[in-house]
Protein backbone atom coordinates (compact mmCIF):
# COMPACT_ATOMS: atom_id res chain seq x y z
CA UNK A 1 0.00 0.00 0.00
CA UNK A 2 1.42 3.18 -1.28
CA UNK A 3 1.44 6.53 1.36
CA UNK A 4 0.29 9.89 -0.07
CA UNK A 5 0.23 12.74 1.53
CA UNK A 6 -2.38 16.10 0.13
CA UNK A 7 -1.04 19.45 1.35
CA UNK A 8 -3.56 21.33 -0.80
CA UNK A 9 -2.65 24.88 1.19
CA UNK A 10 -4.59 27.79 0.25
CA UNK A 11 -6.33 29.88 -2.31
CA UNK A 12 -6.68 27.63 -5.30
CA UNK A 13 -4.67 25.36 -4.45
CA UNK A 14 -8.01 23.28 -2.48
CA UNK A 15 -9.99 23.35 -5.86
CA UNK A 16 -7.38 22.03 -8.21
CA UNK A 17 -6.08 19.27 -5.69
CA UNK A 18 -9.76 18.21 -5.76
CA UNK A 19 -9.62 16.87 -9.29
CA UNK A 20 -6.16 15.10 -8.49
CA UNK A 21 -8.15 13.44 -5.57
CA UNK A 22 -10.00 12.04 -8.31
CA UNK A 23 -7.55 11.25 -11.02
CA UNK A 24 -6.01 8.83 -8.17
CA UNK A 25 -8.99 6.97 -7.32
CA UNK A 26 -9.46 6.06 -10.70
CA UNK A 27 -5.80 4.65 -11.23
CA UNK A 28 -6.53 2.70 -7.23
CA UNK A 29 -9.91 1.79 -9.26
CA UNK A 30 -9.05 0.75 -12.71
CA UNK A 31 -4.91 0.09 -12.05
CA UNK A 32 -4.96 -1.23 -9.15
CA UNK A 33 -2.84 1.32 -7.38
CA UNK A 34 -3.25 0.66 -3.96
CA UNK A 35 -2.72 4.44 -2.33
CA UNK A 36 -3.77 5.24 1.44
CA UNK A 37 -4.16 9.05 1.56
CA UNK A 38 -4.20 11.68 4.26
CA UNK A 39 -4.72 15.70 4.11
CA UNK A 40 -2.96 18.32 6.44
CA UNK A 41 -2.91 22.01 6.22
CA UNK A 42 0.54 24.14 4.64
CA UNK A 43 0.47 27.78 4.33
CA UNK A 44 -1.77 30.36 5.60
CA UNK A 45 -4.44 27.96 6.71
CA UNK A 46 -1.77 25.91 8.60
CA UNK A 47 -0.97 29.36 10.29
CA UNK A 48 -4.78 30.17 11.30
CA UNK A 49 -5.10 26.63 12.84
CA UNK A 50 -2.07 26.77 14.58
CA UNK A 51 -0.15 29.89 14.12
CA UNK A 52 2.56 28.12 12.03
CA UNK A 53 3.31 27.33 7.92
CA UNK A 54 3.07 23.80 8.97
CA UNK A 55 2.80 21.87 12.04
CA UNK A 56 5.01 19.70 14.37
CA UNK A 57 2.25 16.33 13.16
CA UNK A 58 1.84 17.36 9.40
CA UNK A 59 5.60 17.56 8.93
CA UNK A 60 5.77 14.31 10.91
CA UNK A 61 3.10 12.77 8.22
CA UNK A 62 5.51 14.29 5.02
CA UNK A 63 8.49 12.46 6.36
CA UNK A 64 6.37 9.63 6.72
CA UNK A 65 4.51 9.46 3.49
CA UNK A 66 5.47 8.07 -0.20
CA UNK A 67 4.89 11.50 -1.78
CA UNK A 68 3.81 14.67 -0.69
CA UNK A 69 1.12 16.26 -3.52
CA UNK A 70 0.85 20.11 -2.85
CA UNK A 71 -1.77 23.06 -4.37
CA UNK A 72 -0.13 26.08 -3.31
CA UNK A 73 0.54 28.41 -0.64
CA UNK A 74 -0.27 32.43 0.29
CA UNK A 75 -2.41 35.45 0.12
CA UNK A 76 -2.79 38.75 0.82
CA UNK A 77 -4.46 38.14 4.15
CA UNK A 78 -1.03 36.72 5.25
CA UNK A 79 1.21 39.35 3.60
CA UNK A 80 1.93 41.08 7.28
CA UNK A 81 2.68 38.09 9.31
CA UNK A 82 6.01 37.60 10.51
CA UNK A 83 8.71 36.15 7.78
CA UNK A 84 9.19 32.82 9.72
CA UNK A 85 5.48 32.00 9.95
CA UNK A 86 4.43 33.36 6.79
CA UNK A 87 2.95 30.46 4.17
CA UNK A 88 6.30 30.45 2.30
CA UNK A 89 7.74 29.21 5.05
CA UNK A 90 5.85 26.16 5.18
CA UNK A 91 7.53 25.36 1.99
CA UNK A 92 10.98 25.99 2.90
CA UNK A 93 10.56 23.42 5.88
CA UNK A 94 9.21 21.22 3.88
CA UNK A 95 12.22 21.35 1.46
CA UNK A 96 14.74 21.57 4.15
CA UNK A 97 13.18 18.68 6.61
CA UNK A 98 12.63 16.69 3.33
CA UNK A 99 16.51 17.41 2.19
CA UNK A 100 14.92 17.89 -1.45
CA UNK A 101 18.34 18.56 -3.47
CA UNK A 102 17.09 18.39 -6.80
CA UNK A 103 14.12 20.40 -8.36
CA UNK A 104 12.53 18.81 -11.88
CA UNK A 105 10.64 21.35 -13.87
CA UNK A 106 9.91 19.95 -17.40
CA UNK A 107 8.62 22.02 -20.07
CA UNK A 108 6.15 20.15 -22.10
CA UNK A 109 4.09 21.79 -25.10
CA UNK A 110 0.85 20.23 -26.27
CA UNK A 111 0.48 20.52 -29.90
CA UNK A 112 -3.34 22.00 -29.11
CA UNK A 113 -1.29 25.07 -26.90
CA UNK A 114 1.43 25.41 -28.70
CA UNK A 115 -0.20 29.05 -30.01
CA UNK A 116 0.23 30.26 -26.40
CA UNK A 117 3.95 30.08 -26.64
CA UNK A 118 5.98 33.07 -27.06
CA UNK A 119 7.79 31.45 -29.63
CA UNK A 120 6.66 29.89 -33.19
CA UNK A 121 5.03 26.99 -33.73
CA UNK A 122 7.50 24.97 -35.13
CA UNK A 123 10.40 25.73 -32.37
CA UNK A 124 7.74 24.64 -29.46
CA UNK A 125 5.35 22.40 -30.36
CA UNK A 126 6.25 18.09 -29.28
CA UNK A 127 8.73 20.23 -27.23
CA UNK A 128 9.74 17.80 -23.67
CA UNK A 129 12.21 18.68 -22.23
CA UNK A 130 13.23 18.20 -18.77
CA UNK A 131 15.39 21.01 -16.07
CA UNK A 132 16.95 19.54 -12.96
CA UNK A 133 17.67 22.31 -10.63
CA UNK A 134 20.44 21.61 -7.48
CA UNK A 135 17.71 23.50 -4.84
CA UNK A 136 19.53 23.48 -1.80
CA UNK A 137 23.54 24.61 -2.02
CA UNK A 138 24.92 27.45 -4.12
CA UNK A 139 24.97 31.41 -4.20
CA UNK A 140 21.11 31.25 -2.35
CA UNK A 141 23.08 29.63 0.55
CA UNK A 142 26.52 30.21 0.43
CA UNK A 143 28.25 31.91 3.77
CA UNK A 144 29.14 34.96 4.07
CA UNK A 145 26.42 36.82 3.18
CA UNK A 146 25.09 40.05 4.15
CA UNK A 147 24.35 43.68 3.95
CA UNK A 148 27.63 45.82 5.30
CA UNK A 149 28.37 49.13 6.07
CA UNK A 150 31.20 50.50 4.89
CA UNK A 151 30.95 53.39 7.00
CA UNK A 152 31.99 55.37 4.36
CA UNK A 153 28.46 56.15 2.59
CA UNK A 154 28.98 53.27 0.77
CA UNK A 155 27.40 49.64 1.54
CA UNK A 156 28.20 46.23 0.48
CA UNK A 157 26.19 43.36 -0.38
CA UNK A 158 27.72 39.68 -0.54
CA UNK A 159 26.64 36.58 -1.21
CA UNK A 160 28.94 33.08 -2.40
CA UNK A 161 28.85 30.77 -5.18
CA UNK A 162 29.58 27.47 -3.25
CA UNK A 163 29.37 24.17 -4.42
CA UNK A 164 31.10 20.59 -3.03
CA UNK A 165 31.56 17.39 -4.54
CA UNK A 166 29.11 15.49 -2.85
CA UNK A 167 26.45 18.25 -4.02
CA UNK A 168 27.57 17.84 -7.92
CA UNK A 169 27.77 14.59 -7.64
CA UNK A 170 24.55 13.36 -6.40
CA UNK A 171 22.69 15.91 -8.75
CA UNK A 172 24.41 14.60 -11.34
CA UNK A 173 23.38 11.72 -10.58
CA UNK A 174 19.35 12.16 -10.50
CA UNK A 175 20.14 13.94 -13.81
CA UNK A 176 22.14 11.15 -15.36
CA UNK A 177 19.70 7.98 -14.24
CA UNK A 178 16.40 10.02 -15.72
CA UNK A 179 18.19 10.86 -18.50
CA UNK A 180 19.14 6.89 -19.11
CA UNK A 181 15.41 6.64 -18.79
CA UNK A 182 14.66 8.85 -21.70
CA UNK A 183 17.27 9.57 -24.26
CA UNK A 184 19.97 8.99 -23.06
CA UNK A 185 21.35 12.76 -23.73
CA UNK A 186 22.34 15.05 -20.41
CA UNK A 187 23.57 18.97 -21.01
CA UNK A 188 24.90 20.43 -17.66
CA UNK A 189 24.96 24.69 -17.46
CA UNK A 190 27.40 26.38 -15.47
CA UNK A 191 29.88 29.43 -16.33
CA UNK A 192 33.32 27.99 -15.76
CA UNK A 193 34.71 30.91 -18.19
CA UNK A 194 34.02 33.37 -15.17
CA UNK A 195 33.64 31.07 -11.94
CA UNK A 196 36.00 28.18 -9.84
CA UNK A 197 32.40 27.18 -9.07
CA UNK A 198 31.89 26.24 -12.29
CA UNK A 199 35.01 24.68 -13.32
CA UNK A 200 34.41 22.69 -10.55
CA UNK A 201 30.39 21.65 -11.59
CA UNK A 202 32.45 21.10 -15.16
CA UNK A 203 34.56 18.53 -13.57
CA UNK A 204 32.47 16.75 -10.97
CA UNK A 205 29.44 16.17 -13.60
CA UNK A 206 32.08 14.66 -16.35
CA UNK A 207 33.95 12.75 -13.71
CA UNK A 208 30.10 10.96 -12.19
CA UNK A 209 29.18 10.20 -16.19
CA UNK A 210 32.41 8.93 -17.29
CA UNK A 211 32.30 6.44 -14.26
CA UNK A 212 28.99 5.74 -14.17
CA UNK A 213 27.15 6.29 -17.43
CA UNK A 214 29.31 5.63 -20.54
CA UNK A 215 26.34 5.46 -22.20
CA UNK A 216 25.53 9.33 -21.72
CA UNK A 217 26.01 11.92 -24.37
CA UNK A 218 27.05 14.36 -22.23
CA UNK A 219 27.14 17.50 -23.43
CA UNK A 220 28.20 21.31 -21.73
CA UNK A 221 26.49 24.94 -22.82
CA UNK A 222 27.72 28.00 -20.78
CA UNK A 223 24.61 29.52 -18.90
CA UNK A 224 24.34 32.86 -20.57
CA UNK A 225 24.72 30.65 -24.05
CA UNK A 226 21.91 28.08 -23.07
CA UNK A 227 19.55 30.80 -22.07
CA UNK A 228 20.02 31.84 -25.83
CA UNK A 229 20.03 28.21 -26.86
CA UNK A 230 15.98 27.90 -25.12
CA UNK A 231 14.77 30.57 -27.05
CA UNK A 232 16.71 29.79 -30.55
CA UNK A 233 16.70 26.10 -30.53
CA UNK A 234 14.40 24.46 -27.64
CA UNK A 235 14.00 21.11 -29.09
CA UNK A 236 18.06 20.29 -28.91
CA UNK A 237 17.87 19.47 -25.14
CA UNK A 238 16.65 16.54 -23.63
CA UNK A 239 17.56 16.75 -19.94
CA UNK A 240 19.37 20.11 -18.58
CA UNK A 241 21.13 19.70 -15.43
CA UNK A 242 22.50 23.08 -13.75
CA UNK A 243 22.94 24.52 -11.00
CA UNK A 244 20.65 26.82 -8.59
CA UNK A 245 20.87 30.28 -9.50
CA UNK A 246 21.09 29.30 -12.98
CA UNK A 247 18.62 26.47 -12.41
CA UNK A 248 16.06 29.15 -11.39
CA UNK A 249 16.54 31.04 -14.21
CA UNK A 250 16.54 28.64 -16.88
CA UNK A 251 14.08 26.88 -15.76
CA UNK A 252 11.77 29.92 -15.68
CA UNK A 253 13.04 30.61 -19.48
CA UNK A 254 12.07 27.60 -20.33
CA UNK A 255 8.55 27.23 -19.03
CA UNK A 256 7.52 30.26 -20.95
CA UNK A 257 8.34 28.39 -24.18
CA UNK A 258 5.01 26.34 -23.34
CA UNK A 259 2.84 29.18 -22.65
CA UNK A 260 0.38 28.52 -19.69
CA UNK A 261 1.24 29.20 -15.93
CA UNK A 262 -1.40 26.72 -15.25
CA UNK A 263 0.36 23.86 -17.28
CA UNK A 264 3.59 23.53 -15.60
CA UNK A 265 4.04 20.42 -12.97
CA UNK A 266 7.08 20.19 -11.00
CA UNK A 267 9.39 17.78 -8.68
CA UNK A 268 11.12 17.94 -5.50
CA UNK A 269 13.52 14.97 -4.71
CA UNK A 270 15.63 14.00 -1.98
CA UNK A 271 18.73 11.34 -1.48
CA UNK A 272 17.23 7.40 -2.39
CA UNK A 273 16.81 5.78 0.64
CA UNK A 274 19.56 2.81 0.97
CA UNK A 275 17.06 -0.02 1.89
CA UNK A 276 14.24 0.94 -0.89
CA UNK A 277 16.11 2.83 -3.07
CA UNK A 278 12.99 5.22 -3.12
CA UNK A 279 13.97 9.32 -2.26
CA UNK A 280 11.55 11.57 -0.38
CA UNK A 281 9.51 13.34 -3.38
CA UNK A 282 7.56 17.02 -3.10
CA UNK A 283 5.38 17.31 -6.41
CA UNK A 284 3.65 20.37 -6.96
CA UNK A 285 2.26 22.42 -9.71
CA UNK A 286 4.62 25.60 -10.21
CA UNK A 287 1.51 28.27 -9.97
CA UNK A 288 0.86 30.34 -7.01
CA UNK A 289 -2.67 30.41 -5.08
CA UNK A 290 -3.75 32.90 -7.45
CA UNK A 291 -6.45 34.68 -5.08
CA UNK A 292 -7.57 36.61 -8.06
CA UNK A 293 -9.69 33.55 -9.17
CA UNK A 294 -9.77 31.22 -5.53
CA UNK A 295 -13.14 29.79 -4.95
CA UNK A 296 -14.40 30.42 -8.19
CA UNK A 297 -14.34 27.05 -9.44
CA UNK A 298 -11.98 28.78 -12.46
CA UNK A 299 -8.74 27.29 -11.70
CA UNK A 300 -6.86 24.97 -14.22
CA UNK A 301 -6.07 21.82 -12.62
CA UNK A 302 -3.96 20.44 -15.45
CA UNK A 303 -0.36 21.57 -13.47
CA UNK A 304 -1.44 19.96 -10.42
CA UNK A 305 -2.89 16.58 -12.31
CA UNK A 306 0.51 16.75 -14.17
CA UNK A 307 2.44 16.41 -10.74
CA UNK A 308 0.42 13.59 -9.86
CA UNK A 309 2.13 12.49 -13.41
CA UNK A 310 5.46 12.78 -11.91
CA UNK A 311 4.84 11.11 -9.11
CA UNK A 312 3.31 8.16 -10.60
CA UNK A 313 6.89 8.08 -12.63
CA UNK A 314 9.33 9.66 -10.27
CA UNK A 315 7.87 8.07 -7.19
CA UNK A 316 5.68 5.00 -8.02
CA UNK A 317 7.77 3.75 -10.68
CA UNK A 318 4.35 3.53 -12.64
CA UNK A 319 5.76 5.29 -16.11
CA UNK A 320 3.38 3.54 -17.87
CA UNK A 321 0.01 4.96 -16.09
CA UNK A 322 2.31 8.52 -16.11
CA UNK A 323 2.11 7.82 -20.11
CA UNK A 324 -1.52 7.64 -19.84
CA UNK A 325 -2.57 10.10 -17.49
CA UNK A 326 -0.89 12.81 -20.25
CA UNK A 327 -2.02 11.48 -23.12
CA UNK A 328 -5.62 12.13 -21.31
CA UNK A 329 -4.67 14.78 -20.79
CA UNK A 330 -3.79 15.74 -24.14
CA UNK A 331 -6.73 14.30 -25.46
CA UNK A 332 -8.79 16.79 -23.36
CA UNK A 333 -6.94 19.26 -24.62
CA UNK A 334 -7.14 18.18 -28.49
CA UNK A 335 -10.94 18.22 -28.24
CA UNK A 336 -10.88 21.86 -27.20
CA UNK A 337 -11.57 21.91 -23.72
CA UNK A 338 -10.24 25.05 -21.82
CA UNK A 339 -10.09 26.63 -18.72
CA UNK A 340 -10.20 30.70 -18.57
CA UNK A 341 -6.00 30.93 -18.81
CA UNK A 342 -5.82 28.39 -21.79
CA UNK A 343 -8.51 30.25 -23.27
CA UNK A 344 -8.51 30.06 -27.44
CA UNK A 345 -11.12 31.21 -30.00
CA UNK A 346 -13.87 28.94 -30.85
CA UNK A 347 -12.68 26.48 -28.24
CA UNK A 348 -15.34 25.22 -24.78
CA UNK A 349 -14.40 27.29 -21.59
CA UNK A 350 -14.90 24.96 -18.60
CA UNK A 351 -14.19 25.36 -14.96
CA UNK A 352 -11.84 23.58 -13.06
CA UNK A 353 -14.27 20.00 -12.16
CA UNK A 354 -15.38 20.29 -15.57
CA UNK A 355 -11.75 20.21 -16.80
CA UNK A 356 -11.40 17.02 -14.24
CA UNK A 357 -14.73 15.28 -15.57
CA UNK A 358 -12.93 15.58 -19.14
CA UNK A 359 -9.71 13.94 -18.03
CA UNK A 360 -11.73 11.15 -16.38
CA UNK A 361 -13.60 10.85 -19.32
CA UNK A 362 -10.32 10.47 -21.30
CA UNK A 363 -9.07 7.69 -18.89
CA UNK A 364 -11.68 5.71 -19.17
CA UNK A 365 -11.96 6.25 -22.97
CA UNK A 366 -7.81 5.87 -23.02
CA UNK A 367 -6.67 3.25 -20.32
CA UNK A 368 -9.94 1.27 -18.94
P1 LIG B 1 0.09 32.97 -9.15
O1 LIG B 1 0.79 31.88 -9.84
O2 LIG B 1 -0.74 32.60 -7.99
O3 LIG B 1 -0.87 33.74 -10.19
C1 LIG B 1 -0.37 34.46 -11.32
C2 LIG B 1 -1.51 34.60 -12.37
O4 LIG B 1 -1.73 33.33 -12.98
C3 LIG B 1 -2.85 34.99 -11.74
O5 LIG B 1 -3.55 35.84 -12.63
C4 LIG B 1 -3.59 33.68 -11.59
O6 LIG B 1 -5.01 33.82 -11.64
C5 LIG B 1 -3.06 32.88 -12.77
N1 LIG B 1 -3.01 31.45 -12.45
C6 LIG B 1 -2.07 30.81 -11.69
N2 LIG B 1 -2.35 29.52 -11.60
C7 LIG B 1 -3.47 29.31 -12.31
C8 LIG B 1 -4.26 28.17 -12.58
N3 LIG B 1 -3.96 26.95 -12.10
N4 LIG B 1 -5.37 28.31 -13.34
C9 LIG B 1 -5.69 29.52 -13.84
N5 LIG B 1 -4.99 30.63 -13.63
C10 LIG B 1 -3.89 30.53 -12.86
O7 LIG B 1 1.19 34.04 -8.74
P2 LIG B 1 1.05 35.38 -7.88
O8 LIG B 1 -0.25 36.07 -8.23
O9 LIG B 1 2.31 36.10 -8.09
O10 LIG B 1 0.98 34.91 -6.37
C11 LIG B 1 -0.22 34.70 -5.63
C12 LIG B 1 0.13 34.08 -4.29
O11 LIG B 1 0.71 32.80 -4.50
C13 LIG B 1 1.15 34.89 -3.49
O12 LIG B 1 0.80 34.84 -2.13
C14 LIG B 1 2.46 34.14 -3.74
O13 LIG B 1 3.37 34.32 -2.68
C15 LIG B 1 1.98 32.73 -3.81
N6 LIG B 1 2.84 31.81 -4.60
C16 LIG B 1 2.93 30.55 -4.12
C17 LIG B 1 3.67 29.61 -4.83
C18 LIG B 1 3.69 28.19 -4.31
O14 LIG B 1 2.85 27.83 -3.52
N7 LIG B 1 4.61 27.36 -4.77
C19 LIG B 1 4.31 29.96 -6.03
C20 LIG B 1 4.17 31.26 -6.50
C21 LIG B 1 3.42 32.19 -5.77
Amino acid sequence: MENILILPGDGIGPEVMGEVTRIIDWFGTHKGFEVSIDHDLVGGCAYDAHGAAISDAAMEKALAADAVLLGAVGGPQWDNVDYAARPEAGLLRLRADLELFANLRPAICFSALAEASSLKRDLVEGLDILIVRELTGGVYFGEPRGITDLGNGQRRGVNTQVYETYEIERITRVAADIAMKRTKKLASSEKRNVMESGQLWFEEVNRVIAADYPEIELQHVLADNCAMQLVRQPKQYDVLVTDNLFGDILSDVAAMLTGSLGMLPSASLGAPDAATGRARALYEPVHGSAPDIAGQGKANPIASIMSFAMALKYTFDRGADADLLERAVMQVLDKGFRTGDIMQPDMQLVGTSAMGDAVLQALDELGS
